[in-house]
């Protein structure tokens, strides 16, 4: 059983990487950054208030995801493993992850700590573009859709996040490196931290996942 935590700055990769290892591995991906746009989206409660922390760049309060995460892991496809992206981001989550698998007896396999120097995540960040309907995630310059504004695997709309411009995602950098980054070392004592070097093609970084998960 694969319980996989993906982890690295915005930008890094995580949501590119979490569609491979979703196809090999067969696990459910969980982006605490989806379920909040679903949210948004649907005019929930949930997405009211998610929204003006994810519009400025901050975190959504803990208290409001955390909640969300266990609700999640207990649906049955989260039975045989699960993979989460974008959570945890505080020490907090990452201590209430630690407590959910000890209820259930589980821990976490691997921590995917996918690493790209800051100077790049921008650039990344600007030429993303992600599907409305799938999700999935193209950039304009690194991996462009065969046809512009259409999503190559539904042929949903392909629009820019609204959080994806480059006021906010300098906010969302330094946030992930005061409240995010300390989780390194959280997991590194914890001894199941593996570091990937985010800064290859998607292809090379895919493989460096498959070697440390296994085939
Ligand atoms: P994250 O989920 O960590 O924020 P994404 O997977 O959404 O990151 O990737 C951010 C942007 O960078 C996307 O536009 C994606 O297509 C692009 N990207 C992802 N991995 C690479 C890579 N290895 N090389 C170049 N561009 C990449
Ligand atoms: P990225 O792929 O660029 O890292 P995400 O889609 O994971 O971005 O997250 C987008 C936004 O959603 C974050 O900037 C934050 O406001 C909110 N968010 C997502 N996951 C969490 C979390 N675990 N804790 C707090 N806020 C979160
Ligand atoms: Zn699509």
């Amino acid at each position: 059983m694969l319980n996989i935590v993906l982890l690295g700055p915005p930008g890094a990769g995580k949501g590119t990487q979490a569609e491979l290892i979703v196809k090999k591995y067969n696990i459910p991906q969980i982006s605490t950054g989806d379920i909040f746009r679903a949210n948004i989206k649907g005019g929930t409660e949930l997405g009211k208030k998610a929204q003006s922390y994810m519009d400025k760049g901050e975190l959504v309060p803990d208290e409001l995801v955390v909640d969300l995460v266990r609700d999640r892991l207990n649906q049955d496809d989260c039975a045989d493993g699960f993979m989460l992206d974008g959570f945890p981001r505080t020490v907090f989550q990452a201590e209430e992850l630690d407590k959910m698998m000890k209820e259930r007896n589980l821990s976490i396999t691997k921590v995917l700590n996918i690493e790209v120097e800051a100077s790049k995540l921008i650039d990344r960040i600007a030429g993303r573009r992600v599907c409305r309907s799938c999700g999935a995630t193209y950039n304009i310059n690194t991996k462009p859709t065969a046809k512009e504004g259409i999503c190559d695997v539904c042929g949903g709309e392909v629009y820019q996040r609204a959080d994806d411009n480059r006021d906010t995602v300098e906010n969302r950098i330094s946030v992930y490196n005061s409240q995010t980054a300390p989780l390194v070392e959280y997991y590194t004592k914890a001894g199941n931290l593996a570091t990937i070097n985010g800064d290859q093609p998607m292809d090379s970084v895919f493989s460096d996942i498959v070697k440390v998960l296994g085939e």
